[in-house]
């Protein structure tokens, strides 16, 4: 029977463990791509992952493994990425899988998001084949890692392989050991169509592609079938897998990771972690779908040409397909005018996120700082949620203010532990506990306001330790905090969107330093202009933009108008990325000031 040559897998690590690079190895070792295609982390085919070295999104590929027993097995592969912001990626991946090959980097072992990943693949009930990656490097310790994985996360590394993805050294055994130790799907085959929509992307000429992973019956093109949580319906146009291009099928089975199109051009019908089935032959029950990610950070998004916010609308629907984790509404800003209030897992991802609206639809967006939800109990009773410190209500009518907090788990060796603590605690960290993993390392829990470890905590806590902490986060409800809106005024007029929220003691040092920032920002114009910081109407830090009065071509003696041309475009296209802002230029290096809190 067919299916029982099918194996499906992800390949989860901490970042940098080498996941991408297995990934070639085994395309390159089953001849999925051709000696001419390949390249470094050729699954990362997404320029944004190129230039980073990061990968972002999941990708399933289909591939075919002669096994030493003579029968050709169909491995799908999914590579996912590492960043805590982007777990959400990985959690998908899993629940189309049977089994996650769980690389762990030979010469760091066991870090944060290696444990993360590790529950994510527990909670999908999938077995976990441990790849020790790295054994080419010299400092590598296989035995120390293996014990460490053993002690720290509690699974049996007897199947371990120790492999080398940089030079393929054992990769041949782990293709080996994927097919015995990784178990078959179990779907049925003759049952109706149960699939579910893990991934989807927006096609110009297809319309949405579908990525699905079967679990009952088949689908082949010309089949209607029915997104079970819209109800919507569509005739199929086309199946197939990716390997790594895309490749129609006849149909798709039980077992079966690969794609369907369906001349979707409504976007908002599909919705990762919907059940697709047929129209004529429903199945009773839709899977159980995914967990709704909560964002973790709020900022506005806007065309710097005010033009483009209905492009913007539809590039941000599209983008949502490929990024289920994104959430926006529309908002007004006093300064900014039309834009959109956009949730994001993290900084980073609101990075991608910009850069992907950018690169793939076109466009010139200013983001403002990112802030978290803020939970205001009200005098009168009410409890309002604020995502956008501009909408903070008056102090005077202000009962409390709540602030998101996380459980922050770092992995430290031994050495740095007091720089961590001593870092956490100027983020308002509370001490919770501290677990030794084995004589060199330690887990140092902390709990800490979200909106501290958003900005900048992560830089910080790579360079106070040399490289070698890891860090992982979860949510853990809101607390009381003392807390407090800074407005930001231009030239007398308040900027909705660069007021903040701070904790009370730190805000007038806060406020001294981004007004100082503000000032090496914003450009000088004709006439002087005050930057003032403000709690309600009391000032508590300012300084001024001097006047500048000199016309920047003067300068140009030659006369020379094709340099003079050169000069005033360059001006120009300086200026794509600003916001006149009252009579104010204020460009996108001022929204994000505010983050700079060190
Ligand atoms: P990912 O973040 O887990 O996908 O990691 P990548 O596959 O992007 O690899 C991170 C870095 O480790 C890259 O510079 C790789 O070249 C390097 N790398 C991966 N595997 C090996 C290996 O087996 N040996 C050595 N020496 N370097 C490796
Ligand atoms: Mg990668």
């Amino acid at each position: 029977e067919k299916q029982k040559r099918i194996r499906n897998f992800a390949i989860v690590a901490h970042i940098d463990h080498g996941k991408s690079t297995l990934a070639d190895r085994i395309l390159e070792m089953t001849d999925t791509v051709s000696k001419r295609e390949m390249k470094a982390q050729l699954l990362d085919n997404m320029d944004l992952e190129r230039e980073r070295g990061i990968t972002i999104k999941l990708n399933a590929v289909e591939l075919t493994y002669h096994a030493k027993d003579g029968i050709d097995y169909v491995f799908h592969l999914i590579d996912t990425p590492g960043h805590v912001d982007f777990s959400y990626e990985v959690s998908r991946s899993l629940a189309a899988c049977e089994g996650a090959l769980l690389v762990v980097d030979a010469t760091q072992g066991v870090q944060a998001q290696t444990l993360a990943n590790v529950y994510l693949a527990l909670e999908n009930d999938l077995e976990i084949l441990p790849v020790i990656n790295k054994v080419d490097l010299p400092s590598a310790e296989p035995e120390r890692v293996k014990q460490e994985i053993e002690d720290v996360i509690g699974i049996d590394t007897s199947n371990a392989v120790e492999v080398s993805a940089k030079s393929g050294l054992n990769v041949d055994k782990l293709l080996e050991k994927i097919v015995k130790f990784i178990p078959a799907p179990q779907g049925d085959i003759e049952g109706p169509l149960k699939a579910m929509i893990f991934d989807s992307i927006y096609d110009d000429y297809r319309g949405v592609v579908l990525s699905v992973r079967l679990y009952d019956g088949v689908v082949k093109a010309g089949d209607r079938i029915r997104l079970m949580n819209s109800g919507s319906e569509y005739e199929v146009t086309e199946v197939g897998v990716n390997s790594p291009h895309p490749i129609p099928r006849d149909y798709l089975m039980a077992g079966d990771v690969g794609y369907i199109t369906a001349s979707i051009k409504d976007i908002n019908e599909t919705r990762v972690g919907d059940t697709v089935t047929k129209a004529n032959n429903p199945t009773a029950e839709a899977l159980p779908g995914y967990r709704e990610m909560m964002p973790m950070v709020y900022a506005g998004l806007y065309p710097t040409d005010n033009a483009k916010f209905e492009d913007l609308r539809e590039a941000l629907e599209k983008l949502k397909l490929n990024d289920a984790a994104l959430e926006f509404e529309p908002e007004v800003s006093q300064a900014l005018g039309f834009g959109f209030r956009c949730g994001f897992l993290g900084l980073l991802h609101m990075d991608v996120v910009q850069e992907r609206l950018e690169r793939e639809f076109n466009l010139d967006l200013i983001t403002t700082a990112p802030s978290v939800t803020y939970q205001v109990d009200m005098s009168d009773g009410s409890v309002v949620e604020v995502e956008n410190p501009s909408e903070m209500p008056d102090a005077s009518a202000i009962k409390d203010i709540k602030e998101p907090y996380v459980k922050a788990s770092l992995m430290v060796p031994n050495d740095y532990v007091g720089a961590v603590m001593k870092l956490c605690q100027s983020r308002r960290g509370d001490f919770v506990t501290m677990e030794y993993l084995d004589d060199t390392r330690v887990n140092v829990i902390y709990e800490m306001p979200l909106s501290e470890i958003i900005f900048n905590f992560f830089d910080r806590l790579k360079s106070s330790t040399h490289g070698y902490a890891s860090l992982d986060y979860d949510v853990d409800g809101y607390r009381q905090s003392d807390l407090v809106k800074v407005d930001i005024l231009l030239n007398g007029d308040k900027v909705d969107a660069l007021s903040f929220i701070a904790h009370k003691q730190f805000a007038d040092e806060r406020s001294r330093d981004i007004v100082g920032k503000l000032k090496g920002i914003i450009p000088r114009q004709n006439f002087e202009i005050p930057i003032q910081a403000a709690i309600g109407a009391k000032i508590i830090a300012r300084t001024n933009i001097k006047a500048y009065r000199k016309d920047v071509t003067s300068k140009i003696h030659t006369g020379d108008p094709d340099r003079r041309a050169k000069l005033l475009d360059k001006q120009k296209r300086g200026k794509k990325r600003m916001k006149s802002v009252g009579k104010v230029e204020v460009p996108q290096a001022a929204f994000m000031a505010v983050l700079q809190n060190d």
